[in-house]
């Protein structure tokens, strides 16, 4: 119920969590039991995508086509902390301005947000967790670039995101005097996986432009420890690959 309360009560927040609300009506779902993933076709029919979709997200990428991708570049600012905790995840909300670009076509950061465990599957195992940035394109069209996060040392530049994220799900909280830098989330090498998929929480839209990139970043097993005290499972299965094609590019 706190869930459902929560999607309507920010849904003005986020534009994701927007279409969520419109589109399913607040209806709510979760990662386990009868609101679990399985189910979430059936708690609305603004769902229906999650089961009857035939491009959605994860998968496991394994085996991409070596492809002449094109180079993706990022100029993310460094900006005042904004989080929430949505009761599915801990969000950033980002300021206008950060962009990813693909060939010509520039997307705009809009948030990011974690996954524990990793939603995507790198030859059938699973990191310890997965980010998400979520952008989309003047035209509206959506690109979510996943990061993988593994054990290893303190990583700094989620120190002030973790001190500051709710234990529950709550409003936006703007950090006093607090800037953070997405860049510093993303890895050194940028190879990476390119397919076509979707949302990976409800309504699972698709048409989805994905890039994820093969190399993880590291966290300390606190901080993947703290995270997961707030969300213990918060991945989607992955889903099946179906006819589309799965690029790597780099190789
Ligand atoms: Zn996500």
């Amino acid at each position: 119920m706190l869930a459902r309360r929560s999607l309507l009560r920010f849904a003005g927040l986020c534009p994701l969590c927007a279409t969520a609300a419109r589109a399913g009506e607040g209806a709510h779902w979760g990662y386990e039991g009868a609101d679990g993933p399985e189910h979430w076709a059936a708690l609305s029919p603004n769902y229906a995508a999650c089961s009857a979709g035939s491009e959605q997200t994860p998968i496991d990428l394994a085996a991409g086509i070596p492809a002449q991708t094109g180079r993706i570049g990022f100029s993310y600012h460094r900006q005042p902390l904004q989080v929430v905790n949505n009761g599915h995840t801990i969000q950033v909300n980002t300021a206008p301005g950060s962009l990813m670009m693909i060939g010509e076509t520039g997307y705009e950061l809009l948030q990011f947000h974690f996954h524990h465990p990793a939603e995507h599957l790198l030859s059938g195992k699973a990191a310890a967790m997965e980010c998400h940035f979520v952008h989309r394109s003047a035209a509206g069209a959506l690109a979510v670039a996943g990061v993988f996060l593994q054990p290893g040392h303190l990583n700094t530049a989620l120190v002030p995101i973790w001190r500051a994220m709710p234990a529950s799900a709550g409003p936006v909280q703007t950090v006093a005097n607090v800037l953070i830098d997405p860049a510093a989330l993303l890895p050194r090498d940028r190879t990476y996986f390119r397919y076509m998929g979707s949302l990976t929480t409800p309504p699972c839209t698709e048409g989805v432009m994905w890039t994820v990139f093969r190399d993880p970043i590291p966290l300390a097993p606190e901080q993947i420890r703290a995270f997961a005290a707030l969300f213990p499972m918060n991945a989607r299965p992955v889903q099946k690959l179906g006819r589309r094609f799965l690029l790597e590019s780099g190789v």
